[in-house]
């Protein structure tokens, strides 16, 4: 894994694909929800997160394991921003970003 994850329980994580699979905006077929996990998991950026995730962090409360799966997808949008910047929607809403977000 390419990152250490301070609250993601890796070692709980089954890969049983309910995360993403039960999750309301996702709702991925199961087996590709399990398929998407083990990616996220490696620390690659997912663009069904990219694209859908409102981050509402009920992932977490389906995980049948506490392996608490919200932290992947905080440390997917931290790599997004580091890596493309902030997106042009957050830009609009926040007009004192300059003095929220520091200089990557
Ligand atoms: S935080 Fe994102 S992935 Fe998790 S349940 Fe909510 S919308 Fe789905
Ligand atoms: S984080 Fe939990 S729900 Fe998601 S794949 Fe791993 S064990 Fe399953």
């Amino acid at each position: 894994m390419s990152k250490d994850y301070k609250f993601f329980n890796l070692e709980n994580c089954q890969l049983c694909g309910k995360c993403l699979s039960e999750c309301p905006e996702l709702a991925l077929p199961l087996e590709q929800a399990k398929k998407e996990k083990a990616k996220i998991n490696q620390g690659e950026i997912s663009p069904w997160l990219s694209h859908l995730c409102t981050g509402c962090f009920n992932c977490d409360f389906y995980c049948p394991n506490n392996a608490q799966p919200c932290e992947t997808i905080v440390y997917h949008w931290w790599q997004e921003y580091k890596e493309k910047g902030l997106r042009e929607r957050a830009a609009i809403l926040c007009l004192l970003r300059s003095s929220i977000f520091a200089p990557m």
